[in-house]
């Protein structure tokens, strides 16, 4: 920074989801001509539900003009417990639902109020970059919990509970997970909780973004489910990937009740309350048909299963069955570039846009990340013409 001002400490240590670099890389590429496959991003290739879009614009025209309370519109809270007990068995109280806009202020949130100097938080590495960052941002320490591709990209339950120490406040966990794709398995999940018996002072984060993607059959285990740790879990979803609703920016989050109070102040601090229509608009997504979030799944599935065999092709690239979500997190180290290197490549070079593993953590050197959020033919497209550079490269 130049000049006079002079930002405060901590913003140095905030760091960014490159996502949205490469987002505007490769958008900047398309306008002038280029043309680009965008691999990049985490976002659904499909519209919104209409019976979505028509109940904001209803809203809108009845009205919902104003300010709503912090904590949401309340039959939208009570919306969220009744589906959240659907999916997943646990009954949820309203009053411990909090509407935020998007998923990631719940992240937000949740590592502000635990975050602070000498204090631990766990996160997973490689995993969605935004925990590490605050983490950082806080002045606490962040903690890696190794994700490794031997283990489908899962933790082992007592590696986890080994790096507990009594400064460790927060425990953050992302399945199905961002950006590996990979699921932890019940049996690990089980162990992780009967574990934290012993660890009282930790809460535990869940990240369920994707709970709703879920391959082969596999059904999602919440950690809503298991009522020992209800006291110390913050649940984290919302509508942005299972609805294809990103812009609208709707996340929900259930928090134990002593932490009810402390994240509506921090919403009240922030952003006051989620945009009324959307909240609307969101109440009709849970409450209305739910085809189009099946056929979605169906349709990330195909393409997971054209895009990993294809990945395994390529000179140099092996890459292991992703399980939910909707990336491919393939290892590159065959190609002999490192993985920043390959994304600038492939983008500039190929008009393919990928994420950089190390975007996600440094233990995501030797892999990038395919989101596979399009057409079958775009993705087919994009890995043949990979596949005819990366043999150039070798010849
Ligand atoms: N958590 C994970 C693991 C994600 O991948 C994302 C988005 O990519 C989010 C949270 C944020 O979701 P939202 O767009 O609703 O803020």
């Amino acid at each position: 920074m130049t000049g006079a001002l002079q930002l405060s400490e901590k913003m140095s240590r905030l760091g960014t989801e490159t996502a949205f670099q490469v987002l505007a890389r490769a958008e900047a590429l398309a306008r002038d001509g280029r043309d680009i496959i965008n691999l990049g991003i985490g976002q659904p290739d499909f519209k919104s539900p209409p019976h979505v879009v028509e109940a904001a614009q209803k809203a809108l025209a009845d009205g919902h003009h104003g300010y709503t309370p912090a904590a949401g519109i309340p039959p939208l809270r009570e919306a969220v417990a009744s589906y959240l007990e659907a999916q997943h068995g646990s009954a949820v109280d309203p009053a411990n639902v909090l509407i935020f806009p998007g998923g990631k202020v719940t992240m937000f949130f949740a590592i502000l109020m635990f975050g602070e100097p000498g204090a631990e938080i766990m996160y997973p590495n490689p995993g969605f970059p935004i925990y590490e960052s605050v983490i950082n941002f806080t002045g606490a320490t962040a903690v890696p919990i190794r994700l490794l591709e031997e283990t489908g990209f899962a933790f082992k339950a007592e590696e986890v509970l080994a790096q507990i120490t009594p400064r460790t406040r927060l425990l953050i966990i992302n399945s199905p997970a961002n950006p590996t794709g990979g699921v932890v398995p019940k049996e690990e999940i089980d162990k992780l909780v009967a574990g934290l018996a012993d660890h009282p002072h930790v809460a535990i984060l869940s990240d369920e973004i994707y709970s709703r993607l879920l391959y082969d059959g596999r059904e999602h285990v919440s950690l809503l489910s298991y009522p020992e740790i209800r006291d110390r879990l913050i649940l984290l979803d919302g509508w942005s990937k299972t609805f294809a609703m990103t812009g609208w920016r709707m996340g929900y989050s259930v928090w134990p009740r002593d932490l009810v109070d402390p994240a509506e102040r921090l919403a009240v601090n922030c952003h006051s309350c989620v945009n009324a229509a959307a909240q609307w608009a969101g109440l009709a997504a849970l409450e209305g048909p739910q085809d189009q979030v099946d056929k979605m799944a169906r349709d990330f599935d195909e393409r997971r299963r054209a895009i990993v065999p294809a990945l395994n092709q390529l000179p140099g690239v092996t890459c292991v069955e992703p399980l939910g979500a909707f990336y491919a997190f393939p290892n590159i180290t065959g190609t002999g570039m490192s993985a920043r290197d390959l994304q600038d490549k492939l983008l500039e070079e190929v008009g393919v846009a990928t994420v950089a593993g190390t975007s996600f953590g440094a233990l995501g050197e030797g892999y990038i990340r395919f989101s596979y959020a399009n057409s079958l033919e775009n993705i087919e497209t994009a890995i043949s013409r990979i596949g005819t550079w990366l043999t150039d490269q070798n010849g």
